[in-house]
């Protein structure tokens, strides 16, 4: 079963609502990253193409419901989208008291919608408001379809037609394309500092990828399953059973060698050591030059590689090197890779290599809910809409 795609449509003369996420940061009331709202350019400009009107919605932070929009107003964004487009973008309150206050412009913005009254709890209600306004809703924000809220989730059950928009298309056939069924051999990188929080991501791609890496403080827990004496390293004790029952599902080459420190810290002095010297009172924060390379190699002859977290604290540039060694391998890899995850786009960017990843995800929970096999729910409702 599949969802009906923007693309399919004709939207000559249609009122299109278009859910994006523009949850972006922000700097002196202005946006100091615009990564998310460039990706959502293509959408936007095909849907000018030939709408009658395009109707723009988001969150931005976590305002409380009901309350005034002080502090987390979408204006720095819809400026922003403003100069990008070459257009004035008006940013439109009130509109579910009011619905013509949206008016007639070819391209407007909505107020942030975490501040209407039922939008977490996807009130019925409120998605029925939403679906009013268009006809034609636009799901496009892959950041937050793990989210059923209601301008993500509801408003789909009650638009006349609901659909994908390219971006949200595009990253789940990237998804699907590494997972679904990847050209083989299929190499994982899973990095970061908690096996606890990936624990779900682990264990699916325990079960699809023919090469599982770890690196950062999850690969000190199965370190410590191997019998091997980590120090004061971050670890899991608890999840060491875990660690040896994912081992014994799946390929996965631990580092031999580590980059340790006595302190943490951006000061720390970094050391390079066998895993087996290892002393008591070190902290393991990078992999080492001689496992680097031997999992860069790997990574070369990989045809598909997916990619969430960093190898070490890579925050600090002397343990840094690990992560930026994997990120070139991976980036040089000649098959399909695709990475995502919060530290993981943060890495990338600061190794500045973007360009060179067949795909670089913008959703960070999102991404780690479909590594981990969930059906993303703002997904499910368009599928389920198409049937209707
Ligand atoms: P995550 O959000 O789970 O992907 O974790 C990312 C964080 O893990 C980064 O901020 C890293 O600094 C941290 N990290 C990576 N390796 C280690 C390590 N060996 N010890 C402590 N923290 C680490």
């Amino acid at each position: 079963m599949s969802y009906l795609r923007m693309s399919e449509l004709d939207l000559t003369d249609k009122r299109v609502l278009i859910r994006e996420d523009f949850n972006v940061p922000l700097a002196s009331s202005e946006v100091s990253n615009d990564t998310r709202i460039r990706a959502a350019l293509p959408t936007l400009a095909l849907a000018l193409e030939s709408a009658a009107q395009v109707i723009v919605m988001s969150h931005l932070g976590r305002p409380s419901e009901g309350a005034a929009v002080e502090g987390f107003s979408l204006a720095p964004v819809a400026r922003c989208l403003g100069q990008l487009l070459n257009m004035e973008i008006p940013l439109i309150s009130g509109y579910l008291e009011d619905p013509a206050a949206i008016g007639s412009e070819r391209l407007v913005m909505l107020e942030n919608v975490r501040i209407n009254q039922g939008e977490k709890s996807n009130d019925p209600e409120l998605a029925r408001a939403y679906a009013k306004l268009c006809d034609v809703f636009v799901m496009d924000a892959f950041g937050t379809a793990h989210r059923a809220q209601a301008s993500t989730h509801g408003v789909s059950e009650f638009a006349k037609t609901a659909c994908a928009g390219p971006l949200l298309a595009g990253e789940l056939d990237a998804l699907q394309r590494a997972l679904a069924s990847p050209a083989r051999p299929m190499v994982a990188i899973v990095g970061g500092a908690k096996v606890s929080s990936k624990l779900e991501v682990l264990q699916n791609l325990a079960g699809t990828v023919d090469q599982l890496i770890l690196g950062g403080g999850i690969a000190n827990t199965f370190l410590l399953a191997r019998g091997i004496n980590i120090g004061q390293s971050l670890c899991e004790p608890d999840l060491v059973d875990t660690a040896i029952k994912l081992m014994e599902r799946t390929h996965i080459p631990l580092p031999s060698d580590v980059v340790v420190a006595k302190t943490f810290g951006a000061g720390a002095e970094a050391t390079v050591k066998l895993v087996a010297e290892v002393a008591d009172d070190d902290l393991i924060l990078d992999i080492g030059p001689e496992s680097a390379d031997s999992l860069a190699a790997l990574i070369a002859e990989a045809s598909t590689v997916l990619w969430n977290g960093p190898m070490g604290v890579f925050e600090f540039d002397q343990f840094a090197v690990g992560t930026r060694r994997l990120a070139q391998a991976i980036s040089e890899n000649e098959g399909f890779s695709l990475a995502g995850g919060g530290e993981t786009i943060a890495a990338i960017d600061k190794f500045g290599i973007t360009e060179s990843l067949s795909y670089v995800s913008t959703g960070g929970g999102a991404f780690l809910e479909y590594v981990q096999g969930i059906e993303l729910p703002a997904v499910a409702v368009l599928k389920s809409h198409r049937q209707k």
